[in-house]
């Protein structure tokens, strides 16, 4: 893959007015001695063709993509990296002579934030997770590919739990939201549903937790609170936000982009001690 040493970048996605990335971003150039330009473009799946486009004709050479575009901005890549094609989802582009490629970072960014910052080792571990879309399915694969030894996969919509079990493979098992309690307890619980960004209340029996869980949600700020909180109650011993996840998913983007992978400590330190991701 053709690294860039720096130039154009941008975030597309709605809504975008709090996103973390710019200032991410613009740390890992800073510490990388890159010059480069990170935009924040609105934009929904019908402005999302024409937004590339002119990003592509200004010079950027790669972008990030949020939501609700992770998926439909598939159809406008010339070229899938493995995690994106197993996933069915994109948030790194790269420009090359052929057009945008699409990468999926969202997996591994999960897996470093678990196993490198926050010292839990996933191999050979039970996982529930709860959730089937998009950021659930990058999580699912990464998860197993980490070692995850049983996989057990419930969803608001069941299908879609069958659905990204099957592809998973043997290890993985789809179950019924109204079957948790009965489900021995798992040694990981990730929450990967967005219920927290509609205050949607999740019902998630206290069974699940015991004093040797680790509970991970993806989301961070107030959209984690309520499953941060339920872990709690539940004497879980690791109890994590999605910040760090975000910082090495951009970290895993960088690397791509600039064939560079900025070390992540400071920044972790740093937003943690920052208001705006509360
Ligand atoms: P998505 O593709 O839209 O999927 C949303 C998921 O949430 C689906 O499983 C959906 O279930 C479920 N859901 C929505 N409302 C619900 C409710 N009221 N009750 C129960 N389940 C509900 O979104 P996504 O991209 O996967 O994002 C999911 C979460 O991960 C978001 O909070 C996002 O912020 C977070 N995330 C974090 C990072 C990071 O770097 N930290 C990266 C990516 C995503 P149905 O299938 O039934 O609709």
């Amino acid at each position: 893959m053709n690294a860039t040493s720096a130039g154009v970048f941008a975030l597309f996605g709605r809504p975008l007015a709090h996103s973390l990335s710019p200032r991410i971003h613009g740390a890992f150039a800073a510490q990388l001695g890159l010059d480069i330009t990170y935009r924040l473009i609105e934009s929904g799946p019908l402005e999302l063709a024409a937004g590339l486009e002119e990003l592509a004709r200004q010079g950027g050479r790669g972008a990030n993509v949020t939501l609700p575009l992770k998926h439909e901005v598939m159809a406008l890549c010339s070229e899938l990296g493995d995690a994106a094609r197993r996933c069915g989802s994109v948030n790194t582009l790269t420009r090359s002579a052929a057009g945008w490629r699409g990468d999926s970072t969202d997996g591994i960014g999960l897996v470093r934030d678990l196993e490198d910052n926050q010292g839990v080792l996933l191999a050979g571990r039970s996982a529930l997770l709860l959730g089937a879309g998009g950021a659930a399915s990058a999580a699912a694969f990464a998860l197993l590919d980490a070692g995850v030894s049983r996989l057990a996969i419930a969803n608001r919509t069941h299908a879609r739990a069958q659905q990204l079990a099957q592809a998973c493979g043997s290890r993985a098992t789809p179950i019924l939201w109204a079957d948790l309690p009965g489900l021995k307890a798992p040694d990981l619980i990730i929450h990967a549903t967005s219920a927290g960004h509609v205050d949607a209340a999740l019902h998630l029996p206290a069974s699940l937790v015991t004093r040797r869980s680790v509970c991970y949600d993806l989301s961070y700020g107030r959209a984690a609170a309520p499953f941060l909180a339920w872990a709690r109650e539940g004497g879980a011993q690791g109890v994590h936000d999605g910040l760090g996840m975000l910082i090495e998913q951009a970290a895993a983007s960088c690397l791509i982009w600039h064939g560079r992978r900025p070390d992540t400590v400071a920044l972790h330190d740093a937003l943690r001690g920052s208001e705006s991701n509360r």
